[in-house]
């Protein structure tokens, strides 16, 4: 539970256009990844299928069985090696390699192309440049990281006129340097588009993150609103019913609290609230939801947790409160509820028992705990 501050430093991007926070990068290559998968397996089998379906033309232009051999079985085994790839993505539990394993399919996928280029009786340069150049969009389009899409698209290009250079299959030096242009040309755009597609999608996930983060917080004390309160207790509430487990709330109020504002105003008390919401933090386990109601009232949400353990924590808080020093109002003291659930509760009926108690804890002198075992 951060403060604002340091949540949206971490949308900050890198000159990869990578976010710097490595966390967050994780939790948006997964998501990221998650969502591509859909798109990625069946383009792989298209792939394969596509390079496969192109031997209907080597059977057209090709005479030599034995070129057309070498053809076939290049093409046969791209098909086994995209079918393949793309069993392989359907297990989820390959998130962690996606990004490599995406880069060393296009990298075998470009050396059979480019293994066959000059296989040709009479290759053209200018077609085979073209391969490169759909190549290099099938780079663009396929997912994954930037850095790992230049490399590949810088290979590929490299090779290919590394192999055609010094050949007597280009034509002239004419032909030669506008392919050279050309190939450079589309690289750059599409590394330029690639770059600021990552970027763009980036800064939109961290936003959906932040607006998600704004509808279930509270502005002032960065712990949970209303809204999330409403939406957790439902859950933990099927959940022990799932489980068989027990179920918690505490529901407590500031005592006297409208008292502070008119004495010190409401800046002070704004503050009080935000300390008091840190104190209480200290008190809480990491699994307990922890949120504010509305006003000076706050409610605790203690998972797989019976009546006794809730009372033990309830009068921890209690006394931890009110031997704080909240400056500059000094002692502040609650006001608790308490109650478990129980069987055919709702969350209605167990928020309604629990708020009654804190009332009763109120009318009973305030700064105490009041649970039903009393
Ligand atoms: P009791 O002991 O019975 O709970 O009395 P109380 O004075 O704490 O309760 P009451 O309901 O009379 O007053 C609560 C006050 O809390 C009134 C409201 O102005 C103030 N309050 C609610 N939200 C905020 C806030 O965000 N900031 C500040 N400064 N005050 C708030
Ligand atoms: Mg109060
Ligand atoms: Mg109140």
């Amino acid at each position: 539970m951060g403060s604002y501050r340091e949540k949206t430093s971490k949308a900050r991007l890198s000159v990869l256009g990578e976010f710097t926070d490595r966390e967050f990068e994780k939790e948006y290559a997964y998501y990221q990844i998650k969502y591509s998968i859909k798109f990625v397996r069946p383009a792989v089998l298209l792939l394969g299928v596509l390079y496969f379906l192109f031997i209907i033309a080597d059977f057209l232009l090709i005479s030599d069985g034995r070129v057309l051999n070498v053809l076939l079985l290049n093409r046969v085994l791209f098909l086994i090696i995209s079918i393949l790839f793309n069993f392989w993505l359907k297990s989820s539990s390959r998130y962690g390699n996606y990004y490599l394993s995406v880069t060393a399919y296009e990298a075998v996928g470009a050396a059979f192309l480019l293994s066959v280029l000059y296989r040709y009786e009479t290759p053209v340069f200018l077609i085979q440049s073209l391969h490169v150049l759909l190549l290099l969009l099938v780079i663009y389009i396929l997912p994954n990281r930037w850095l790992y899409m230049v490399m590949v698209m810088s290979a590929v290009g490299f090779s290919f006129y590394l192999l055609s250079f010094g050949t007597d299959i280009v034509g002239s030096v004419r032909e030669f340097t506008a392919s050279i242009v050309h190939t450079v040309l589309v690289m750059v755009l599409l590394t330029v588009s690639s770059y600021r597609l990552n970027r763009y999608r980036r800064i939109q996930y961290a936003n959906s993150k932040e607006l998600e983060r704004l509808s279930s917080r509270d502005a002032l004390t960065g712990i949970y609103n209303r809204y999330r309160f409403e939406e957790e207790l439902h859950r933990a509430i099927v959940n022990a019913n799932r489980y068989g487990t027990g179920l918690s709330l505490i529901m407590f109020d500031i005592d006297n609290f409208k008292a502070i504002n008119d004495n010190y105003g409401h800046l002070v008390g704004d503050k009080v609230l935000v300390e008091f919401t840190e104190i209480v933090k200290t008190e809480i386990r990491e699994c307990d939801f922890f949120c504010r109601w509305g006003g000076e009232e706050f409610a605790l949400i203690l998972s797989d947790t019976d009546k006794e353990a809730a009372a033990r924590l309830a009068n921890r808080l209690r006394a931890r409160v009110c031997s704080s020093y909240i400056n500059p109002v000094g002692q502040v003291t609650c006001s608790f509820g308490i109650d478990s659930l129980r069987t055919g509760d709702d969350s209605k009926s167990l928020f309604q028992r629990v708020d009654r108690l804190m009332y009763l804890a109120k009318e009973s002198g305030k700064d105490q705990v009041i649970s039903t075992l009393k």
